[in-house]
């Protein structure tokens, strides 16, 4: 019966074939239709972009303000983490691209990145933090580049991590491999507010651990990659976990930093 059966649809799949055909044909020029009717536009202003924009015109780019020479944003990273945590927290290295902005078009385009689940942008702002990483001089001898983990209810509830989107930009400028599964959470932590630097480190020491099963063994030195630092918590935590998990050092990226005036 199954025999008789197949002959008809064998037969079927050949109209089928050519169908699948003509719409491939049809594909391209529907492209420009499609381009035509839904334009791409800039995620901040919603103005229609250019052939060579993408999701950010240049416009809203330029508004971001980046820091002034591509060392400065490191430079902000370390002054932040070391306000709030001391010396003995401070990354091997660091970069970062703009100074955090509490709103304007920065904050949009953040705030799209991580809520519309917008992965083409997160991995836009990696290559550009990639790019920035390259003109700081490179970022030496690295083994892997590590997201800092959501946690699986928060991703859950997100469908997508930004970290992800933004390691994975930078894994494409700098050609290096991504491992998501070198760390996790452990549990959600209480507010850092009104906490000294020895309880903020005790608060955050239980936020991380080293994940039960991953796909690759870390050692050597790694790059953590978030979007944005505040008071670094999130970062100290997540890299304490990767020094247990068997990095010898640990250096940040993130795509903003709050600067502390210090
Ligand atoms: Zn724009």
């Amino acid at each position: 019966m199954i025999e008789k059966l197949a002959h008809p649809l064998g037969a079927l799949s050949r109209p089928l074939g050519s169908l699948a055909q003509s719409v491939r044909t049809l594909a391209r020029p529907l492209e420009g239709l499609t381009d035509m009717l839904f334009p791409q536009v800039c995620v901040v202003c919603r103005k229609t972009l250019d052939a060579l924009e993408q999701q950010l015109c240049s416009a809203c780019l330029t508004d971001f303000a980046p820091f002034p020479n591509p060392l400065a944003g490191g430079q902000a990273v370390i002054r932040s983490v070391n306000f709030h945590f001391g010396l003995g927290a401070i990354p091997s290295a660091a970069w970062s691209l703009y100074p955090y902005q509490s709103n304007g078009a920065l904050h949009d385009a953040l705030h799209a990145m991580k809520y519309q689940g917008l992965f083409p942008l997160g991995c836009l702002f990696g290559r550009r933090l990639g790019e920035l990483v390259q003109s700081a001089g490179g970022p030496g001898e690295l083994a892997a580049i590590v997201p800092v983990p959501l946690h699986p209810l928060k991703r859950i509830e997100r469908s997508y991590n930004q970290s992800e989107a933004i390691a994975s930009g930078m894994a494409e400028v700098l050609d290096l491999p991504v491992v998501e599964d070198a760390i996790e959470r452990s549990a959600y932590t209480g507010s850092q507010t009104g906490l000294g630097i020895t309880e903020r480190r005790k608060n955050m020491a239980g936020g991380f651990r080293p994940a039960a099963r991953n796909s690759r063994q870390i050692s050597g030195r790694v790059l953590l990659v978030d979007d944005v630092l505040t008071t670094g918590a999130t970062m100290v935590a997540a890299a304490s976990a990767l020094r247990e998990a068997g990095a010898d050092e640990v250096a940040f990226a993130v795509v903003a930093v709050t600067e502390e005036k210090v």
